[in-house]
């Protein structure tokens, strides 16, 4: 049994089918990237996993528990949205220390952790900085320590990088990759960006009008595409 099990998902919105029959596993640690067109889904399957979309059929496995029916606050997963989605009146400390008050440690364990993870995402000296204080970039890393910080099982990440210039963009790539491979991370990456994909990932789903149209290593479907889809898709990499 693998670590995250995804069976046979059907979705509909409006009795139009978004996701159908979809069907991965990922290993512990592994990062798997979902690489498609806008619309083809990929949102909205994160979102089954989160428990923030319910779905018709199949099941959600996370470390051998099946999710299906578990509250979203209680899945323990962690999600990054394009937007920053932080708290804008709240310190940096104050942003990663927020899922942990939830949580109802003790002022000297959440003190370690948030500290530990300003040092993971290279925030040192920002920590009493307003968010509206920092840049794109640094808001980015504030979002992914305040996902990590509660350690979910499984880190939801959608397309965090989007909204980011290039050079910045490239930083994080290998910085997330960094801190992911660092705490054995299960993670989900989405894009609709080949080369993110192809640059990051352990094994990429490529997704096509809510289907699966291939699932393998980068260079597998690099050099091999199972259709014109993927061979189109992925051709504009270079
Ligand atoms: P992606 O993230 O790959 O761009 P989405 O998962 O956001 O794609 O969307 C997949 C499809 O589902 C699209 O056709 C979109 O319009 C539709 N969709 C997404 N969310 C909703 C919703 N809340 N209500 C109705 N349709 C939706
Ligand atoms: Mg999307």
């Amino acid at each position: 049994m693998s670590y995250v099990e995804i069976n046979s998902i059907h979705k509909s919105f409006n009795n139009i089918k978004v996701l159908k029959d979809i069907d991965f596993s990922i290993e512990k640690g592994e990062f798997l990237t979902l690489l498609g067109p806008s619309g083809c889904g990929k949102s909205t399957l994160l979102r089954c996993i989160a428990g923030l979309n319910n779905f018709e059929n199949g099941s959600i496995i996370i470390d051998n528990k099946n999710i299906g029916n578990v509250k979203p606050k209680d899945r323990q997963v962690g999600m990054v949205f394009q937007s920053y989605a932080l708290f804008p009146n709240m310190t940096v400390y104050e942003n990663i220390a927020f899922g942990l008050k939830i949580k109802k440690l003790s002022k000297k364990e959440i003190d370690k952790k948030v500290k530990e993870m300003i040092e993971i995402v290279e925030l040192n000296g920002k920590e009493d900085n307003y968010i509206t204080e920092l840049s794109g970039g640094q808001q980015q890393r504030v979002a992914l320590a305040r996902s990590i910080v509660t350690e979910p099982k499984v880190l939801l990440l959608d397309e965090p990088l989007s909204a980011l210039d290039a050079k910045i963009r490239k930083n994080l790539q290998v910085q997330i990759r960094k801190i992911q491979k660092k705490l054995n991370m299960t993670t989900i990456f989405v894009t609709h960006d080949q080369e993110e994909a192809m640059t990051m990932s352990d094994k990429i789903i490529v997704m096509n009008k809510g289907y699966i149209s291939q699932i393998g290593r980068p260079g597998e479907i690099y050099k091999h595409p199972a259709n014109e889809f993927v061979a189109r898709f992925i051709g504009n990499y270079n």
